[in-house]
């Protein structure tokens, strides 16, 4: 029988993503609409590393399995590092991505391009129920435009030129954007995480 990690999200391109990296191996992955009630967990650290270990510790703990959670964003150099562990909501509560990408704008107003640097971050954190905790990471380089390019995507794609590329996340394809992006490399990086868990936590179904 297979053995089975929980991820810690709803979102199913997410999941579908982590099928794609985990082809082969003997795992079934269950999302978090496939299991009974689990608790909010609010993401109130300082740092992406803290979010996504309070999420997935929690969901470890409540659920009994091996749990995998991810927090992601955009961190602007001319910003401070804005809008950080803020990105999701970084116009205000229930904004949309146009919100925030008109937002990200107006702060850039003036900045010129060589100011204009970027990076999305991605961490993602494996806990094993009153066990073991793995982080991995993954970065992509870039700079913020003067104005949005590409409709693909979703957040800010649109506005964010990969370094050494002439198009941005929201011209370029899903496939290509994998290779590259914050969270494709920080999937990667989960493999080796993972088999060290399976080596050292004795992982059983
Ligand atoms: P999450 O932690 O993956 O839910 O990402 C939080 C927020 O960061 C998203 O709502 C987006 O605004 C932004 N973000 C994360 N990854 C990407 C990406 O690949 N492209 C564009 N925006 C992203």
């Amino acid at each position: 029988m297979a053995r089975e990690l929980l991820i810690a999200t709803r979102n199913q391109k997410k999941k579908t993503e982590l099928q794609e990296v985990l082809a082969g191996w003997d795992l079934r992955l269950i999302s978090l609409d496939q299991i009974e009630t689990m608790p909010e967990v609010e993401e109130d650290g300082a740092t992406f590393s803290d979010n996504a270990i309070k999420k997935a510790r929690t969901i470890a703990e409540a659920s009994g399995m091996i749990t995998l959670a991810d927090d992601s964003g955009l961190v602007v150099d001319a910003l401070d590092g804005a809008p950080g562990i803020f990105s999701a909501r970084f116009a205000g509560p229930g904004c949309t991505d146009e919100d925030n990408n008109a937002r990200l704008l107006e702060l850039l107003r003036g900045v010129p391009e060589p100011q204009r640097l970027a990076r999305f971050v991605c961490v993602i954190a494996v806990a094993v129920p009153g066990g073991g905790l793995e982080t991995v990471s993954g970065i992509c380089e870039g700079q913020i435009l003067l104005a949005p390019r590409g409709n693909k995507g979703f957040g800010y794609d649109p506005l964010f030129l990969p370094a050494g590329c002439r198009q941005t996340f929201a011209e370029i394809d899903s496939a290509t954007k994998n290779l590259i992006s914050h969270r494709g490399r920080a999937l990667q990086a989960v493999k080796l995480a993972l088999q060290r868990l399976l080596d050292t936590e004795g992982w059983v179904c």
